[in-house]
C-alpha cells in the first residue's frame, strides 16, 4: 500500500488519535530508508567485476566493497600468466621433472582442473596454455599450422603430476605450460560471496567478466522491510521471492541479450566466442581453444551454466563449449544441481533436462 492511500484512509479518524500514528509510520519509513542497493565496479583479471548489494549502511557496504576488491587482486597476484612475479609464473617456469610446492590455493585449484578434465575426457584442459600462449588476439596473432602441431605435443593434462603428499607440483614434460583463465574468475566471484556471507550480506549479485553468483533473491529485502517493488520485479508465484533477472549476453549483438533468467541463490556463467576474439576471413579466432586441435572451438557460441557454485560453473561453462551442444548437454544432465543454455552457431537454442523446454 503507498502513502496516499494510507492517508486517505485515515481521513475519517479523529486528530487525537491521528498524530500518535502517523508520528509511527514517519518514524517506520525513516528507518527503512537507510537500508539500500549499493553498486561498485572495478577491473581485476583483465575484466570488469561488479557488486551490488543490499546494506543497512552506506559505511558498511563500502567496507564490503574494499573487502572484496582486495581479495580479488590477490588471487590475481596468485594467478596471472601475465604477472611474472605470481605463482603461476612460478609454475610455468619448471623444467621438466622438477617439482615445485604450491600454496594449498594453488594446489586445489589446479587439482580442480584435472578432476573436470578426466570428467570431460580432455575437453577442458589448463596446458592447452602450451598452444595458447602462441595466440595474440589483440594484434590478430594465429600460429601456423606448423607451430601448432609442434606445441598439441605439449597439450596433455595427464602430464601435470600431483603429489598430494608434499602439495608439490611436476611437469611430465618438457615446456609445458598451464592457465587458469577458465576457472580462476569463478573461483573469486566464491571467494566473494564467501566473505560477504561471513559479513551478514544477505542479498547481492557479484560478477567478474562471465561469472556472476547471487546471495539470496531481490526481494528478501522487500519481504522483511516492505521496501517497495522495483518496476521490472516478477514475483515467483511459488516461493513468493522475487529474483534476480540475469541476462545471458546476445552472442552477435553487442548490447543485446539472448534471454533473460530469473535466479537466486545460485550462480551462473557464460563462456562466448565474442569475449576475445578476431575475424579472419570468415574464421572466427577466439580465446577458447579445443585441446585436440589446437584451433578455436567451434560449433557453439554462448554456453552458460547455473548452479550452486562459480567456480564450478566457470569451468563447465568452458567445457561445454569446447564439447559441443550435443556432448556438452550430455554431461551437464549426468551433474547434479547444474543446468545449461546452449546456442549453436545457427543460432538455435539448447537447454539441458532440468531447464525444460
Ligand atoms: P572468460 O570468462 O575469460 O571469457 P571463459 O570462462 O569463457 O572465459 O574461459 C575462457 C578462458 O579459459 C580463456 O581465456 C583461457 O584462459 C581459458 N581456456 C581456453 N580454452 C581452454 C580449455 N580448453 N581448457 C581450459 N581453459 C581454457
Ligand atoms: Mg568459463
Amino acid at each position: 500500500m503507498n502513502v496516499s492511500k494510507i492517508l486517505n484512509r485515515l481521513k475519517g479518524i479523529k486528530p487525537s488519535c491521528f498524530i500518535p500514528f502517523f508520528f509511527h509510520l514517519l518514524l517506520f519509513f525513516s528507518q527503512v530508508s537507510t537500508a539500500e542497493w549499493y553498486t561498485h565496479e572495478f577491473d581485476v583479471m583483465g575484466t570488469r567485476a561488479s557488486i551490488e548489494l543490499w546494506s543497512d549502511s552506506k559505511v558498511n557496504a563500502q567496507d564490503s566493497f574494499s573487502i572484496v576488491e582486495a581479495e580479488m587482486h590477490r588471487i590475481e597476484l596468485v594467478m596471472s600468466s601475465y604477472r611474472e612475479d605470481s605463482e603461476l609464473s612460478a609454475v610455468n617456469r619448471l623444467q621438466a621433472h622438477r617439482s615445485l610446492t604450491l600454496t594449498s590455493e594453488l594446489y586445489q585449484l589446479i587439482q580442480k582442473s584435472l578432476y573436470f578434465s578426466e570428467l570431460s575426457n580432455g575437453a577442458f584442459d589448463i596446458t592447452y596454455a602450451s598452444v595458447g600462449h602462441l595466440y595474440n588476439y589483440r594484434d590478430r596473432i594465429q600460429p601456423d599450422k606448423h607451430h601448432i602441431q609442434s606445441a598439441l605435443a605439449l597439450v596433455d593434462w595427464q602430464s601435470v603430476l600431483l603429489n598430494k603428499k608434499t602439495q608439490a607440483l611436476t611437469f611430465a614434460r618438457e615446456g609445458m605450460e598451464i592457465n587458469l583463465g577458465g576457472i580462476a574468475k569463478g573461483y573469486a566471484v566464491d571467494r566473494s560471496i564467501d566473505l560477504l556471507v561471513a559479513r551478514g550480506v544477505v542479498s547481492a549479485i557479484v560478477s567478474a567478466g562471465g561469472d556472476s553468483r547471487m546471495i539470496g533473491d531481490r526481494g528478501a529485502v522487500f519481504n522483511r522491510e516492505g521496501v517497495a517493488l522495483e518496476d521490472d520485479a516478477e514475483v515467483n508465484e511459488k516461493t513468493k521471492r522475487i529474483p534476480w533477472m540475469v541476462g545471458i549476453k546476445h552472442p552477435r549483438q553487442d548490447k543485446g541479450t539472448a534471454l533473460r533468467m530469473p535466479l537466486m541463490d545460485t550462480a551462473i556463467s557464460t563462456s562466448g566466442d565474442y569475449e576475445r576474439y578476431f575475424l579472419r576471413g570468415d574464421e572466427r579466432v577466439h580465446h577458447i581453444i579445443n585441446p585436440k586441435t589446437g584451433y578455436s572451438a567451434e560449433g557453439v557460441v554462448s554456453a552458460s551454466v547455473i548452479g550452486s557454485k562459480s567456480i564450478d560453473c566457470d569451468v563447465l561453462s568452458t567445457t561445454l563449449f569446447v564439447l559441443g551442444v550435443e556432448a556438452g548437454i550430455d554431461l551437464i544432465n549426468t551433474i547434479d544441481g547444474y543446468d545449461a543454455v546452449m546456442i549453436d552457431k545457427f543460432g538455435k537454442v539448447f537447454f539441458s533436462q532440468g531447464l525444460g523446454e
